[in-house]
């Protein structure tokens, strides 16, 4: 007998052929004649019966939900049968069979929340890991194709790199340290090296606030390039969007369908994207939020509104200088303004932020300062601007945030397998 996945045998690649399988219960009906098992593997989900006749029957009978288990059997097209195939058992072995499992239909949301590390063996969570998986690798080709080499930048590190608001601190033997926020200063230092490196790694934010996209652990896609410029930035960026948009449109179709995800939208992405200023962005809300003025923060109810009226991403760039990180270069001419850009989507708005690195080291130190920074901390970052300073770009696109917006996801705790707030770190 072959011993095959599931979904080779919901491809029709099995039909009135003898077949293993291996999987676990995932859903059982027993008849007087009949017992009827939805088996699950990584794959996807089969209808078997079992008859009363077969040798097997007292076993089958035992079985609860995610029993492991091997079954032998024949299978053949059902209509009746979700995926429309059955395999008709001819024998059945429990490999390990179940206690009473504690998930079912009628628990709460907060009840499945705990029961994270069952919980993950669900559909949903099973389709959501495939997607995620394949988007990483999706970025990870686009990069690669584009000649960016993949790096390891270090988490524990011994400067912020964003504010020190969301800054988790650690005793690191006898010395504090902190988790990293961002790779993009280690990004700035490989860069000298090889030109244009990107790394896929967590970074840590401590978070208060409990939003549908935030986490304190989440997963950075960090790219950071020499001799470019805010145009090349975007580019890039609406490059490295439309590729991982496209090739999970097509790799993705049956994940999407099962999860009820609308791929269209992916379809439908093309370059470029359309790019406004921050200023305008002002404009454009001030109707609705009056109190936004010049200098505001944009909330993320702001960028919700501002992207609806796209309905596609888009770019906000030129903000200014003084809600921006230190190490943004600012126009000559009007150094109010920083040479940075988010790239925003409907419903959760901002979903990357890039810009130019400010390569002058005099302008740079000026900058800490005016934060309240060290700029002894920062003596590394600032050697960089010594030896061979470059102009140059780069950006920071949230994993989490992106797998919200195009599996339709209600909340960023759903996109990664072992979710971290302010309440939630079990297992
Ligand atoms: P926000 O204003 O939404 O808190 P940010 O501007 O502080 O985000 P950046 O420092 O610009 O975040 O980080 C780059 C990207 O990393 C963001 O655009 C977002 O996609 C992602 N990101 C940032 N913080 C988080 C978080 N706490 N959880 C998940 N993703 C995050
Ligand atoms: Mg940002």
């Amino acid at each position: 007998m072959t011993l095959v996945k599931i979904n080779q045998i919901l491809e029709g690649k099995y039909t009135d052929q003898k077949v293993t399988i291996r999987g676990w219960v995932y859903r059982k009906r027993e008849g007087k004649e009949l017992i009827f098992i939805l088996i699950r593997d990584s794959t996807g989900v089969i209808q078997s019966t079992i008859k009363k006749d077969n040798p097997s029957w007292s076993e089958a009978q035992k079985l609860t939900i995610e029993s492991s288990l091997t079954l032998e059997g024949n299978v053949k097209p059902d209509t009746r049968a979700p995926g429309g195939f059955e395999i008709g058992a001819d024998n059945l072995t429990i490999t390990g069979l179940a206690e009473t499992f504690p998930i079912s239909k009628d628990k709460s949301e907060e009840f499945i929340r705990d029961m994270r590390h069952l919980w993950l063996r669900s559909r949903k969570m099973n389709l959501v890991m495939k997607v995620r998986a394949e988007t990483m690798q999706a970025a990870r080709d686009y990069f690669n194709k584009q000649n960016y080499t993949e790096v390891s930048p270090p988490m524990f590190i011994s400067a912020a790199v964003e504010g020190g608001s969301t800054l988790f601190g650690l005793k690191y033997f006898d010395q504090q340290l902190y988790l990293t926020q961002s790779s993009q200063l280690y990004l700035e230092i490989l860069m000298y090296s090889l030109e244009n490196v990107y790394c896929i790694a967590p970074s840590f934010r401590a978070e208060k606030s409990r939003t549908i996209r935030h986490l304190t652990e989440y997963w950075h896609m960090e790219g950071e390039w020499a001799f470019a410029n805010m145009d090349d930035l975007m580019k890039f960026e609406e490059g490295l969007m439309t590729y991982i948009c496209q090739t999970i449109a097509t790799k993705c179709e049956k994940e999407f369908k099962e999860l009820g995800a609308d791929i269209e939208k992916l379809k439908t992405i093309k370059t470029p994207f359309p790019r406004i200023t921050y200023k305008e962005a002002i404009e454009r809300l001030k109707p609705k939020n009056p109190q936004l003025d010049w200098g505001s923060d944009l909330g993320y109810e702001d960028e919700k509104v501002l992207a609806e009226d796209f309905g596609t991403p888009f770019f906000v760039y030129d903000y200014p200088t003084a809600i921006k990180a230190f190490y943004c270069k600012t126009y000559k001419d009007h150094p109010e303004v920083a040479m940075s850009v988010d790239m925003m989507v409907p419903r959760i708005g901002e979903i990357s932020t890039g810009g130019a690195r400010e390569d002058n080291k005099d302008l740079l130190i000026e900058r800490m300062k005016a934060q309240g920074l060290k700029p002894e901390d920062y003596e590394w970052y600032l050697d960089l601007r010594r030896y061979g300073t470059v102009p140059h770009v780069g950006f920071g696109m949230g994993l989490e945030r992106l797998l919200v917006w195009m599996l339709d996801l209600d909340n960023i705790i759903d996109a990664i397998p072992f979710p971290r707030t302010t309440r939630r770190f079990y297992p």
